[in-house]
């Protein structure tokens, strides 16, 4: 079936409907008509058969036949009066010497004694009969029989069956392409919308559609995909200036790397110096190693949990981050310590959440001067579990606590490449605690340190 655009439908259905209803009403109207006209028919034959009687009654028949004739118009004198044998006694001239027939059914009426409506032909033409019995003290005393043609009723029921063949059709007629014509106005603006979307694409995601400000259904629809398009654009500049900045960051070591490579082949050099050279890039290798790493590591936690939800023993799981910060903040002469603990526990990845909370000791650990400390704690609140990391070193401005968590963002530059940072570490923290439904932000510490807070709600997974 070919496909119909939605005004052509709608407008199909209006029409449709809109038939079947003067269909109805018609076939209703006809009928109503054809039995009103046929009881006013009985009306009058019952009347002219009561004047009728009347006059034969009060007049001798010749007075009460000019009578009558001078009463009825001519195509109302089809009238006879009859004995109560079935003999003819008076016969209007319009029955041109024939006679109205005595039926089964006029018998019936006048044995029953109350008038009987039949439908007969005669000179060619269809005549509705009444049978009117007269009596007097329970004896039959005539019998008096009118006859009116049907043709003014057929005519008349003819002439609207005419109305309604020109009238019904002109009307859905009119209705279809007056239905057409407000369909398309109300769905024009539809159209509009559909094409503004349509030039809208990967470049010029910037472009919005109109809202037109009436407050409607399509104004609601319009802003509806605006807020989509603003949600598009922004993943889009984000996944642009990611990819961007990991370009950047592995072009770095890679840079070095090749520096180191062609320095060590310009010339013949010694056993040492080729080890001190082979040395340095392996040093670079490595970073690029972690670096790739982590980036598979950011990925794949932005993408969801890995392992299916299981119960991690929260107390358990910061007992043994602190014991790798202890063992990695050794060197640097800082105190990795356990604050207030927790017998408590959440639904998720123990592999994910050991990373997030490693992540952020082991930037307390790099970013701490020595003789510093860092300190984890994991308590329950009233809406779940909080995990913090505090720290004595050089905390973190108002200013800088969201940026911190976009990727490859370093605040010092200078000392995070000494430290050997990607700027990942909090990126990767934040997503993982996001996949577990919690938040993760930063504040100062009453130390003046950073103090990283991880919330994470109960039955987390
Ligand atoms: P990096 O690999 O550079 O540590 P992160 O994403 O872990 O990357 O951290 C981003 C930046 O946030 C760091 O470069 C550093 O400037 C700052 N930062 C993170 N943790 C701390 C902290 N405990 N104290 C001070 N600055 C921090």
């Amino acid at each position: 079936m070919t496909p119909r655009s939605v005004h052509t439908r709608l407008t199909l259905w209006y029409t449709g409907a809109l038939l079947t209803i003067l269909v109805v009403i018609s076939v209703l109207s006809y009928s109503l008509l054809a039995w009103s006209l046929s009881q006013d028919l009985d009306r009058s034959l019952l009347t002219m058969a009561e004047l009728v009687r009347d006059a034969s009654r009060d007049e001798p028949l010749d007075v009460a036949e000019q009578w009558l004739r001078e009463l009825l118009d001519p195509e109302h004198q089809l009238f006879q009066l009859l004995d109560p044998t079935g003999r003819l006694r008076l016969r209007s001239r319009g029955l041109r010497g024939d006679q109205l027939p005595l039926s089964a059914t006029a018998r019936r009426s006048i044995v029953e004694g109350r008038p009987g409506f039949e439908t007969i032909a005669m000179h060619g033409q269809r005549l509705r009969v009444v049978t009117l019995p007269v009596r007097r003290d329970g004896r039959l005393l005539e019998v008096v029989q009118v006859g009116l043609p049907l043709r003014p009723t057929e005519r008349t029921l003819q002439r609207w069956i005419e109305a309604l063949a020109i009238l019904v059709p002109l009307s859905v007629a009119l209705a279809a392409a007056g239905g057409r014509l407000m369909a398309r106005a109300a769905l024009k603006p539809v159209d509009e919308m559909s094409q503004a979307a349509r030039r809208i694409d990967a470049g010029a995601l910037a472009r919005r559609i109109t809202v037109r400000g009436s407050g409607d259904e399509l104004d609601r629809l319009a802003e509806t995909l605006n807020g989509m398009l603003a949600r598009l654009e922004s993943t889009f500049t984000e996944m642009r200036r990611f990819s961007a900045d990991a370009a950047h960051e592995l072009r770095t070591p890679l840079t070095a790397l090749k520096g180191t490579l062609e320095v060590a082949l310009r010339a013949d050099r010694s056993g040492p110096e080729y080890r001190e050279a082979l040395a340095s890039a392996l040093e670079e290798v490595d970073r690029l190693v972690r670096l790739s790493e982590d980036l598979l590591l950011l990925s794949r936690s932005s993408a969801g949990p890995e392992s299916p939800a299981a119960r991690v023993d929260l107390e358990s799981l910061v007992l043994d981050v602190a014991a790798v910060g202890a063992r990695l903040a050794k060197d640097g002469g800082v105190v990795v310590r356990v604050g207030a603990t927790a017998p408590v526990s959440v639904q998720g990845d123990a592999g994910a959440l050991r990373r997030a909370v490693l992540n952020l000791v082991e930037n307390g650990v790099k970013y701490t001067p020595a003789g510093g400390r860092v300190e984890i704690s994991v308590v329950e609140e009233r809406h779940g579990i909080a995990i913090a990391v505090e720290d004595t070193g050089p905390g973190i401005d108002a200013a800088d606590a969201e940026r911190i968590f976009e990727p490859f963002v370093r605040l010092d530059a200078a000392r995070a490449r000494a430290t050997g940072g990607s700027g990942l570490g909090l990126a990767i923290a934040r997503s993982i605690v996001v996949a577990h439904r919690g938040t993760l932000s930063v504040e100062r510490a009453a130390t003046g340190g950073a103090r990283f807070v991880i919330h994470l709600p109960a039955g987390t997974g």
